[in-house]
């Protein structure tokens, strides 16, 4: 039997990681993007990519690069894509208007065997699927970047989707070795972003009163509590800093913890607050130049690498 199709809308950076991902599990993959070009050249970086992952030793499954290229193939329509996909993930840029339309569209021609996900970061689903034929098959399916390394995939239900689909799509991302978690309905933000927006808008307060540089902010994630979090959530985290648990770390900590945050202060407008996010952007760039920022990229994607290997040990 030949393996299950994929079908991947957009083929820019996310689209070509859920293709690396995709191939690497076996699945046979389709890349549909509204540029024809677009996936000539992702397929030639894919291809290329692939290669050097294996040259490294990185690469992911038990294919060789070669046999995982020849799973994945480029595709000039939407009619093409859609026939006899199991799961496509819609990976086009983050416009709202844009993603309704192109919804629109694929409700038309959704086989009712397929999954149709969406890697958006910060629409709920049910703002670009209400009204659609066939919005039960529909769900987010967020990813982090870089997906290659790591794991996380936030999978968001509309109120209509279905249950089994969601299950289905939990099912194929553990298939990928991805790590799923389900949120029992749709929020703003997910759960990732609205953690890491809370982090960001405190960072940001702290910065722009001046009480830590940026370097100094970054190092507390960096070299202390992200080194924690990397194993551990923050719950377990207290769970594990007091002797009876996590109801006697709240019983002991309490107190304080609310009397801290009644002292963050409104959230930041980081839109307006111009003088701060100068600040901000000279600091990071005296710490990473402009022009070496895909150097610290690479950098980041080896450490990565390592970690997720140092994780699978565990
Ligand atoms: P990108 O700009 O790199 O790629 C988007 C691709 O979609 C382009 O190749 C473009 O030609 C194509 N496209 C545009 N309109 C299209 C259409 N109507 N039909 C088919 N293809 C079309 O964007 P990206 O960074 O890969 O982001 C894609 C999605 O993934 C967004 O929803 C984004 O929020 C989400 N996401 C991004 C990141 C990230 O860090 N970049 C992380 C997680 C999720």
């Amino acid at each position: 039997m030949s393996a299950q199709k994929i079908g991947i809308v957009g083929s820019g950076l996310i689209g070509r990681a859920w293709a690396m991902l995709f191939a690497a599990a076996g699945y046979r993959v389709q890349l549909y993007d509204i540029l024809e070009a677009q996936v000539t050249t992702a397929l030639a970086e894919l291809q290329q990519e692939l290669h050097s992952l294996e040259c490294k030793g990185r690469l992911r499954g038990n294919l060789t690069a070669q046999a995982q290229f020849a799973l994945i193939s480029g595709c000039t329509s939407l009619q093409q894509l859609v026939q006899q996909a199991q799961h496509i993930q819609e990976c086009v840029p983050e416009q709202l208007e844009l993603k309704r339309q192109l919804y629109a569209q694929l409700a038309e021609l959704l086989e009712p065997q397929t999954v149709l996900a969406s890697s958006t970061s910060t629409f709920m689903p049910s703002r670009f699927t209400a009204e659609l034929k066939c919005k039960e098959q529909m769900l987010v399916a967020h990813p982090l970047n870089p997906p290659y390394y790591i794991p996380l995939v936030e999978l968001v239900p509309a109120p209509w989707t279905r249950p089994e689909l969601v299950e289905r799509t939990r099912q194929l991302m553990l298939s990928l070795g991805q790590r799923p978690v389900v949120l029992q309905r749709e929020i703003e933000g997910f759960v990732s972003n609205r953690i890491q927006y809370a982090i960001l808008n405190e960072v940001w307060r702290l910065v722009g009163s001046g009480i830590v540089s940026v370097a100094d902010a970054d190092r507390v994630l960096s070299e202390g509590l992200g080194m924690r979090y990397a194993l551990l959530g923050a719950l377990e985290t207290a769970h594990l800093n007091a002797p009876g648990g996590v109801a006697d770390y709240f019983q002991r900590f309490g107190s304080e913890i609310s009397a801290v945050s009644a002292s963050y202060g409104p959230t930041p407008n980081t839109c307006e607050e111009l003088d701060t996010l100068a600040d901000i952007a000279r600091q990071c760039e005296q710490l990473t130049p402009l022009a070496e920022l895909e150097q610290r990229r690479a950098a980041r994607d080896e450490f990565l690498t390592r970690l997720a290997a140092l994780k699978r040990q565990q």
